[in-house]
């Protein structure tokens, strides 16, 4: 078969309703309804796209003929099954095409063709719509002929326009070119032969985006880690009670053991525990502390063990469980009392085993990681009540290490509070934050209920009013100040009396400073005054 042998009629059938070309669909379009979509396509995405869009329109189209070609016919040469792209053109009608081969080695794959375009539609329409152009317009034509010969040849070919009608030559002629061939002058017109898929850049962007957001956080959490790290070894501790807590702790930190931590809330169990992860081999590997009393069951079921796709409604997509994101790292299990009888038969059997089975699987999978228990609750108890299972109460308390209330280690109060207002002085970019000497009996006195953390939060609240000077008294929660000062003037008297040893050992603590007084005793300055003058003529 030769190229100009080729008859539209003989290619095409045309019944109604369908236009085919051998079992290929298609359509006749309006020429100038096509310019109109062509106009629109620039206005809304840019010349750039644009020509970027048509040129692969015309290239998948080149591509499509060229492999029709080869099914329909048996071609005398490569040449003809070549030249008959340009035939197709010319015959339906969007130019009149003429192809020459300047040079084609197969072996070597490299080629030089040369093809005109007379009376391109492209040109006609680009010229209606805005005039002359600065550019060749026959995007189409040229990915057209890049699409055909490439599938031709079966490498690559890319034609560049290199005069066209629409932007003032006499006729529109491009060349083709194997891409070694155009070697760097390619690189100017390579993009529109590319597809550039949208949402696979947004993909793209957003995974570098997750992909900083981790690094970030990783960051955060080797900062947070090395800013706690630093809070253990820099309070000094003088209590007998926490300095034997310390010891437990960097004896058992280098063995694998299950460590169990119990002591009232805002001991600082979560520290500790951390404390123990710095000092174990396990250090440069993952910390993750779990709150076990903050999630409902089914929640926390899935956190700790993950969950396959669809396990639960809800369940999007797979979830690995923290006991394997912790690889060789370490778990905190805070509030360890809180846990369902069904999370600790397998919290058990992860311990036994040392494998999890994520929900909705049937697939064991080994975990490699330190388990640290915490609760303020007395698991005895809970044991007794056959609430928490004596199982994994053993598994889990290996060691027990019993954090101390603060009341009950009062040599440690100033110590941690000094080192407490440094720390908030840098959280809260206040530089010249000091603890008042007037605040240190209030804070040996007090009980401390929330034991460290309330302390903390207390000077982090008194930082707050003192606007980056001393923290004073006046400073202090109310009832901080009250009790201690309850507790050791309170010898019982008529109210009057007791009010008036109480206002007195206000003013005795502040100094004689009345208005400070007046603060601490939620009194106005004047009511005081008149308080201390009917005082003074009650002492008469
Ligand atoms: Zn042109």
């Amino acid at each position: 078969m030769r190229a100009e042998e080729l008859k539209l009629d003989e290619l095409v059938k045309f019944s109604e309703g369908l236009l085919s070309l051998h079992g290929r669909r298609l359509i006749i379009h309006d020429m100038h309804a096509f310019g109109q979509f062509r106009k629109d396509l620039i206005d809304m995405a840019g010349v750039e796209y644009a020509r970027r869009i048509l040129t692969r329109f015309g290239y998948y189209e080149g591509q499509a003929d060229a492999a029709a070609m080869k099914r329909i016919f048996k071609w005398e040469d490569r040449t003809e099954w070549l030249k008959a792209g340009a035939r197709l053109q010319s015959m339906s009608g969007v130019a009149k095409t003429q192809l020459k081969i300047i040079s084609l080695d197969e072996i070597e794959k490299k080629c030089h063709i040369e093809v005109q375009w007379h009376e391109s539609g492209e040109v006609e329409e680009h010229l209606s719509q805005f005039g002359q152009s600065d550019n060749p317009v026959c995007w189409i034509l040229a990915g057209y002929a890049s699409g055909y010969c490439s599938f031709c040849l079966g490498f690559k070919v890319f034609f560049i326009e290199r005069k066209c009608r629409g932007a003032g030559s006499r006729i529109c002629m491009a060349e083709g070119k194997d891409e070694k061939s155009w070697g760097g002058e390619l690189r100017k017109y390579i993009s529109y032969f590319e597809a550039e898929d949208i949402q696979l850049k947004v993909d793209a962007l957003t995974k570098e985006l997750q992909k900083k957001d981790r690094e970030l956080s990783k960051q955060k959490l080797k900062l947070d880690t090395l800013e706690r790290k630093a809070e253990l070894d820099a309070v000094e501790v003088h209590s007998a009670s926490f300095r034997k807590v310390l010891e437990m702790v960097s004896r058992v930190a280098r063995f694998d053991t299950s460590v169990l931590i119990t002591g009232e809330s805002g001991t600082g169990k979560e520290v500790v525990s951390r404390y123990i992860h710095r000092l174990s081999p396990r250090h440069g590997k993952n910390f993750i502390a779990v709150n076990c009393g903050a999630l409902p069951e089914t929640l926390l079921e899935g956190e700790l063990f993950g969950y396959k796709a669809g396990a639960f409604t809800g369940a999007v997509r797979d979830r690995i469980g923290l006991l394997e994101q912790a690889d060789k790292g370490t778990v905190l299990l805070d509030e360890i009392g809180e846990v369902s009888q069904e999370i600790q038969v397998k919290l058990l059997r992860a311990l036994q085993e040392r494998e999890i089975v994520r929900l909705g699987e049937n697939i064991p999978r080994k975990i490699d990681v330190r388990i640290i228990a915490a609760t303020n609750r007395n698991l005895n108890d809970d044991i007794e009540k056959g609430r928490f299972r004596e199982d994994l109460y053993y598994r889990l308390a290996v060691v027990i290490i019993e954090l101390p209330p603060l009341r009950d280690r009062k040599e440690d109060i100033l110590p941690l509070a000094r080192n407490l207002v440094g720390k908030v002085s840098k959280k809260l970019k206040l530089p010249s934050l000091k603890l008042d000497a007037k605040c240190l009996d209030y804070l040996m006195e007090y009980d401390w209920p929330g034991n460290v953390r309330e302390l903390e939060n207390v000077l982090e609240r008194a930082a707050v009013f003192s606007g980056d000077g001393a923290i004073m008294p006046e400073h202090l929660p109310k009832n901080l100040v009250s009790t201690a000062i309850r507790s050791e003037s309170f010898k019982g008297g008529t109210l009057e009396s007791v009010e008036r040893e109480y206002i007195l050992s206000i003013l005795e603590k502040t100094g004689g400073n009345k208005t400070r007084a007046a603060k601490i005793l939620g009194i106005g300055t004047a009511t005081l005054w008149r308080k201390l003058k009917e005082m003074g003529e009650n002492r008469k």
